[in-house]
Order: structure tokens, then C-alpha cells, then sequence
């Protein structure tokens, strides 16, 4: 399989060549040339242990690793997950169901991807016999889980970049707590903004990066996206036969990366009845899929502040196969959207998305009703993605985050405080993080003095 650019100005790469890259060299998103048919594999899918069926799935992408090899690093990948089943699909009635998606390490659903980005890095590593620094700036849990995803690993180091005392004390903790050499905390004056914007400078000098071997970590890596298929493919395996076409997945949220993940899915000749975007307060997706008006916003921080997004950097990818992989049209649009910071886009199936908003002022409600009604505990994120079902609609709500991750949110909501062993173990542990100036030069020092 090869990866093309959604802008069609760059050559076509391998898998591991494109899961290196991360962004194509035009400035596009990186794609697989052509979607395989599942249809008629589903049959020989059903009752596949997660990490199985995750390998089957991604060996027709993935053509470049020997299979055995691949089905190894797979199961390495998903071995440290709190359940055997990965992603376990509760049932809260008749129509409603919970597909948890916080089993691993960091307690977020980012931990499926980048537990197994981890894996692709380490491996590249050792094939090419070099090392890499990986670099990025995060908000809270994709820093936190790309940690976890490299944490130990050799001929790697991570540098993550975050606003100093603007994450969640234990999403500080989750970076600054690891213990591990090759893991870099760097806690940077001012506002993520700022930290992202120095970020883009270092990578900016072409010959720092190449002596380096820097590495970015985002959420456009490919990589990400086909692991997150994986849960759509087994919670929709494990259905009831008469919910399969019928059940609406509903998504929490912010860069649309867990919502294309499951329409790629149903390109692939899953028959899925279709999604709802949940979003919170920050509701570019949602105003979209309402009005056809894509129009970037201020991003306002809420309680669900893994989805204070007002760019969602994947859909690009969305736009690139729903205006027929015609890549000149992408590019336009995209060259429009920085331009007027708008664009007009009506061409998306209006029966398959439905869409959501849930202000702050709604999340608690819905918090303590879920509680009361299923006794679920939702986190606020989850909370986004209950709003609003239809009730003649049969659900999968997909749970992003454990409830422990926000325990004042959910204090305030059900009285209750939700604990998790793994977040209490790390209260215990020493806080190594490095406070660091907003400025280029500060940071290439830093890398200099820890790179590999
Ligand atoms: C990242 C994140 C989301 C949003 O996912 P996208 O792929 O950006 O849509 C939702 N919930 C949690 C807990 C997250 O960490």
C-alpha cells in the first residue's frame, strides 16, 4: 500500500516512510492510495481477540513490515491495557451502549494510537539503526499519552512542550512523573498557543532537524488514524446481528481524528448505520455539519478541554474522499480556508453525520442524569457524546477518557469522587519537569544537551 498526499503534490510513500513523515512534503495529509473492501472478510473477523483483529486490519496498510512481525508489535502494543478486551462495549439498555476506550496507560482513548505510534518509532529505530527525538506540544492528553507510547524505549528520546500551569495537575503528572531518562517534561511560559508556535520554529530550521532527527507527534500521523479504526470494527463485531446497521456511534469531538476513523471504516464496506459529532462549547464541527459554514472561531476553554479545538486538522482527510480524492479541489479549499478563515462545504452525506453541542453550563446535568439513570460515571468529555441521543436511535456512545481524570468536574456533578490506582500511584512519585522561556534557541539548547 502506498500514501499519497491529499493535495497531490508529493510523491507517494511506503507505510513506515509515511508514518515517519507524519505530514506529506507538499503540506498535505498523508492517505492510503486506495481503501481495501472488508466486506467480504467480516465474517472471518467475528470473535477476533482485539490485538488479532488489529493486526488482520492493519496488515493490508502496513505492507512493509513482515507479517510476523507486525502481528508482534501489534500484540506488544495493546499488552499493557488494564482489560483483555482492549475496548470493552458495555451495554446501559436496550438501545445504549458504552465503548471505553480508557484502558490504557494514560487513561485517555489516545493511548490506542499511540501505543502503537510507540511501537512503529521503536521499530524504525532499530531497522535503520538510528536514533530519534520525538517533539510536541500538547494541551494535556495526547503529550501524556505519546510519553507512555516512548517511555523506556530505546534509540528514543521525547520532548513534550506544554503551558505551564494551564494542564491538569495530573495530566503534569502523567508527563513529569515517568521516572524515565529519555522523557522530557518541558513546562513553557505562556499559553499552549505560544508553546506550539516555538515548536514550529524549531522544526522550521530544516538543518536542526535533520542533525537531530526530530520527529513531530500530532494528530495527523496516519498511524493514528487506521489504529483507531480498529475499535469501531470490534465493538460493531460484537453487536446483536439486528443493531449492526443501526446503531449511530456517537464521538466526542475536537480535531475530528476519532469521527473519520470510523467513516474511513464504513467506506471500507462496514455497514454502520452512521455518526454523531458531539461537540463541546467549541463547536466548529458542529456548526458544519448544521449549516455547510466551516468557520474558525476564538477556542474558549470548557471542562472538556481535550476537545478546545477550532481547527480540526483532520478533516482535510474527510474533504480529500468526499470530494472524490480529487486532490487540486483539496488544495484549493485549504488555501481558501487560510485565506478567509471560511468555507462553504455542502457535499457530505447527510444521512450518515448527525452532530451535537454541549456548553459547560449543560456538562454537569448530563454528568449526574447518566449517573443517576445507568449508574455510569461519564467524564466530561463522554458527557458531551450523551447529549442529546435519540432515544428511537440505537447508541454507541464512545467513552474517550476515565472519569478519575477529572475528579473536580465529576465532584461537582455526582457527589462522588472517582479514583483510578495507576493516577493514585503517581501522586507518590517525584514531579521532574524542566521550566523553560517561550523561545527557540532555549528549546534547541535543551534538545542539544538531551537528544539521542
Ligand atoms: C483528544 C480527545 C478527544 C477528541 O478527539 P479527536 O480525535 O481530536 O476528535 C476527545 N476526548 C478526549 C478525552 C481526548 O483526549
Amino acid at each position: 500500500m502506498r500514501y499519497v498526499s491529499t493535495r497531490g503534490g508529493a510523491a507517494p510513500l511506503g507505510f513506515s516512510d509515511a508514518v515517519a513523515a507524519g505530514l506529506a512534503a507538499d503540506g498535505g495529509l498523508l492517505v492510503p492510495e486506495n481503501l481495501p473492501d472488508l466486506a467480504p472478510e467480516l465474517e472471518g473477523f467475528r470473535g477476533l481477540a482485539y490485538a488479532e483483529l488489529c493486526f488482520r486490519f492493519l496488515r493490508r496498510f502496513a505492507t512493509d513490515i513482515p507479517p510476523d512481525e507486525l502481528r508482534d508489535l501489534v500484540a506488544r502494543s495493546y499488552a499493557g491495557f488494564d482489560r483483555p478486551e482492549v475496548a470493552p462495549l458495555l451495554e446501559l439498555g436496550p438501545g445504549l451502549r458504552v465503548l471505553e476506550l480508557f484502558h490504557g496507560p494514560t487513561l485517555s482513548f489516545k493511548d490506542i494510537a499511540l501505543q502503537l505510534l510507540g511501537s512503529l518509532y521503536a521499530r524504525q529505530c532499530a531497522v535503520r539503526g538510528e536514533a530519534i527525538n520525538v517533539l510536541g506540544a500538547t494541551s494535556g492528553d495526547t503529550g501524556a499519552a505519546a510519553i507512555a507510547g516512548l517511555t523506556g524505549r530505546p534509540g528514543a528520546a521525547i520532548f513534550i512542550l506544554y503551558p505551564d500551569g494551564r494542564v491538569s495537575p495530573l495530566q503534569e503528572r502523567q508527563m513529569a512523573c515517568t521516572g524515565a531518562p529519555n522523557v522530557h517534561a518541558l513546562a513553557v511560559e505562556g499559553s499552549f498557543d505560544g508553546a506550539q508556535a516555538v515548536l514550529k520554529e524549531v522544526f522550521g530550521d530544516g538543518a536542526f532537524r535533520a542533525r537531530y532527527r526530530l520527529s513531530a507527534v500530532n494528530s495527523i500521523n496516519i498511524a493514528r488514524v487506521l489504529a483507531q479504526c480498529v475499535y469501531y470494527l470490534h465493538a460493531w463485531l460484537r453487536l446483536p446481528t439486528e443493531l449492526q446497521a443501526a446503531a449511530e456511534f456517537a464521538v466526542p469531538t475536537g480535531n475530528f481524528g476519532n469521527v473519520l476513523a470510523g467513516w474511513m471504516l464504513q467506506r471500507m464496506g462496514v455497514p454502520m448505520r452512521g455518526f454523531r459529532i458531539a461537540t463541546n462549547q467549541n463547536d466548529i464541527l458542529h456548526r458544519l455539519f448544521t449549516t455547510g459554514v466551516y468557520a474558525v472561531g476564538e477556542v474558549r476553554p470548557s471542562l472538556a478541554p481535550s476537545m478546545d479545538i477550532q481547527v480540526a486538522s483532520n478533516f482535510e482527510r474527510f474533504l480529500y474522499y468526499s470530494s472524490g480524492c480529487d486532490a487540486e479541489r483539496v488544495g484549493a479549499v485549504m488555501r481558501e480556508m487560510k485565506e478567509k478563515g471560511v468555507y462553504r462545504f455542502a457535499d457530505f452525506d447527510r444521512d450518515t453525520f448527525t452532530s451535537s453541542r454541549c456548553t459547560d453550563a449543560e456538562i454537569p446535568g448530563i454528568i449526574r442524569r447518566v449517573h443517576r439513570d445507568f449508574g455510569y460515571t461519564a467524564d466530561p468529555h463522554t458527557a458531551c457524546a450523551f447529549k442529546g441521543l435519540d432515544p428511537s436511535r440505537p447508541s454507541v456512545v464512545l467513552a474517550t477518557a476515565h472519569p478519575a481524570k477529572f475528579p473536580d468536574t465529576i465532584r461537582a456533578s455526582t457527589g462522588a469522587e472517582p479514583t483510578h490506582p495507576s493516577l493514585e500511584a503517581l501522586k507518590a512519585r517525584p514531579l521532574v519537569r524542566h521550566k523553560i522561556v517561550a523561545d527557540a534557541a532555549a528549546i534547541r539548547g535543551f534538545i542539544e544537551a538531551h537528544a539521542v
